[in-house]
Formats: structure tokens, sequence, C-alpha cells
């Protein structure tokens, strides 16, 4: 039997087009994502990256904030309350060539679908430390928006780590929080356009470390984050930086690797939509939402917002096949 929707995700996109979805009857079927340990490497496990994180304090109507993995877990129960079928599989390969789109998963079993929704979000990068991973959720962060305005990191030291448009912009939120808030980057300029450059190093409280690397994020288990050892790359010299907190915004990495080229991407491997109003992709019926098609704001409330365009965008389409 041909599917008329396949969705790929299960982030807030995943389940906000899965739910409007089903209540369209569309009879969505969601793949979800196994469960095995390389997605728990690459932090791509179902639930997206949610489901990794503690409080959320932003996402509206949880005044007191709500654990990112009862949040998903509501979401997924939404979409399967209104009919959705789920499976906990990867797809692994697809072909967006044929018509309908056919696709195999995980476990080996081949399914095909007239339209898809791809919501597999994105990573993420992370230094690769043995001690950055110890800390992630106990200091250790990569969205200064979802944690920086956590207790933990009020009026403590900080650290930022890169040189982009992230860096710059997550510098520039936390140095509302922090007491200082040491800026280390490996080069000695940053990518960052002009203005976000120039509005985060004039900052009284942004201090950066120019031509370093983060060796070693230090701490112990009742505080978390307490220290971060730098080395300048030029002259070898290490100090040690007190901090509670260390951000790390060195760019994200779309899970798009399943796609094999087949839908346009920028340069960073984000799905580019054809419209940037809607979410449709440069195949027609397939449409993208969520962090693997929006490398700009990467919220979990902009992502269920594209997750419910991408149904609709989807079901009218559909409707233009002769297919409701
Ligand atoms: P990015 O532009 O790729 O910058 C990543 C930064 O991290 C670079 O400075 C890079 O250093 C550094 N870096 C990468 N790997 C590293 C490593 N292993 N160790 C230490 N440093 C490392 O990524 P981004 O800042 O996330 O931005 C991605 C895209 O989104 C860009 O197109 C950006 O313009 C856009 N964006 C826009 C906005 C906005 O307009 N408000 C906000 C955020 C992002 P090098 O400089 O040495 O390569």
């Amino acid at each position: 039997m041909t599917e008329k929707i396949i969705i790929i995700g299960s982030g807030p996109a995943g389940w906000a087009a899965a739910i409007y979805a089903a209540r369209a009857n569309l009879n969505p079927l969601v793949f979800e994502g196994a469960l095995t340990h390389e997605n728990q490497l690459r932090g791509t496990l179902p639930l997206g990256q949610l489901a990794r994180t503690t409080d959320v304090e932003n996402y509206p109507g949880f005044p007191k904030a709500i654990m990112g993995p009862e949040l998903m877990t509501a979401m997924r129960e939404q979409a399967v309350h209104h009919g959705t079928r789920v499976i906990t599989e990867d797809i692994v390969s697809i072909d967006l060539q044929r018509r309908p789109f056919h696709m195999v998963d995980s476990a080996g079993a081949a399914f095909t679908a007239h339209s898809v929704v791809i919501a597999t979000g994105a990573s993420a990068n992370y230094l690769g430390l043995e001690s950055e991973e110890k800390f992630k959720n106990h200091g250790v962060s990569a969205c200064a928006v979802c944690d920086g305005a956590l207790p933990r990191f009020r009026n403590k030291p900080l650290v930022v780590v890169g040189g982009g448009d992230s860096a710059a912009e997550e510098g520039i939120y936390l140095s509302k929080f922090a007491s200082v808030l040491y800026l280390v980057h490996r080069r000695e300029n940053l990518r960052a356009c002009r203005l976000m450059s120039r509005r985060l190093l004039s900052h009284e409280k942004v201090q950066p470390l120019w031509n370093s690397a983060v060796q070693e994020v230090m701490g112990d288990d009742e505080n978390g984050v307490t220290a971060v050892r730098v080395k300048n790359l030029k002259t070898g010299d290490t100090h040690t930086l007190p901090a509670s907190g260390m951000f790390v915004a060195i760019g994200h990495t779309p899970n798009t690797g399943f796609l094999k080229n087949q839908l346009a991407t920028d340069p960073h491997g984000f799905i580019v939509l054809k419209d940037s109003a809607r979410t449709v992709t440069s195949v027609e019926g397939v449409f993208a939402a969520g962090d693997v098609a929006d490398p700009i704001y990467k919220q979990a409330i902009t992502a269920a917002g594209m997750g419910c365009k991408a149904a609709l965008d989807a079901e009218r389409w559909l409707a233009t096949q002769g297919i409701e």
C-alpha cells in the first residue's frame, strides 16, 4: 500500500506535522528513528534534540517550564492519539526520482509514499572532548537560548566557543546573564557578520581569547562545570578560566546523509526551501520542516510551526494530485 504521507523525524517538527496530517485524514506514518548506540552518539535518537535537554522554559504553555523528554513524549502521544502510526526505525535510503517515492528503513522494510515530510533535525557540533561529554546538561550546552537563563548561569563567568554568527548571537544573548563572558576562538578574527561581531566585542562583559582552543572542561558531580582550561595555539600557554558554563557554538550538521544529495541544500547542508514562507523543497511532493531546513532560528517552537506548515502544504499538494 502506498502511504499518502510519510514523515521522517520525531522532534517538534515531525510531531506537529503528524498531528495536522492525522487530523486531515492523511493517515500519516512517522519514522521516529532507531534506538541504536550509533544514534545515541550522533544525538539523533527518537524525539529529537529536546529529548536530551532538561528544563524547557521557552515553549509557550508551560509557565513553570517542562522537562524536554516530557514535552516530546507528550507531542508523540498527541500524534498517536489522533491516529498517527509510528515505526521506531531510521529511513536509511530514499529514492525521490521515482513516484511514488520509495524508501527503505533500518530494519530492511520497503515503503512507498505519495508525499514526504523531512523533519530529521540537525545535530549541534561539539568539540569532541571527553570532559565536554561528561558535563553535557551540567554546564555544557550548545544552545544559549535554551539554557542561558537557567539559574546556574546567572551572574557567573561563562565561556562561549566559536567565531561564527551563532557564537556572536549566543554571546550577545549570554552577556545578559554572565558576570563575565569569555569568547574562545581558534583564530584572531570572527567570521560572524560585522554588525554582530561589533555588538559582541564591544560589550563590556566580553573578553575574547583569540587563537585559543579549549583543552578540558573541569568540574565535579555536585557543581557541574567550574572551570575551562584553554590553550593559546600560538604560544602554547595554557590557563584556567573559572566558569559555570561552556556554550559550544561551532555550527550544526543537518541530518540529511540519507538523502544522498537528492534535494537542494545550502553550502552547510541545510535543505533549501523554494519559498521561504512555505516548506516546499526542490522536489515536488517533498516538504521539509524544522532544524533540517532552518539555519537561523533552530527553536522548538519554530520547528513545530514549520511542521504544521509542512502538513498543510502536503495536504494541499496531495489534493492537486487527486489524493485526499
Ligand atoms: P559557522 O558559520 O560554520 O561558524 C562556526 C564557527 O565555529 C567558526 O568560527 C569555526 O571556526 C568554529 N569552529 C568550527 N569547528 C570548530 C572546532 N572543532 N573547534 C573550534 N572552533 C570550531 O556556523 P554558525 O555560526 O552556526 O552559522 C551557520 C550558518 O547560520 C551561517 O550561515 C550563519 O550566517 C547562519 N546564522 C545566522 C544567524 C543570524 O543571521 N542571526 C545566526 C546564527 C547562524 P573558523 O572560523 O576557524 O572556521
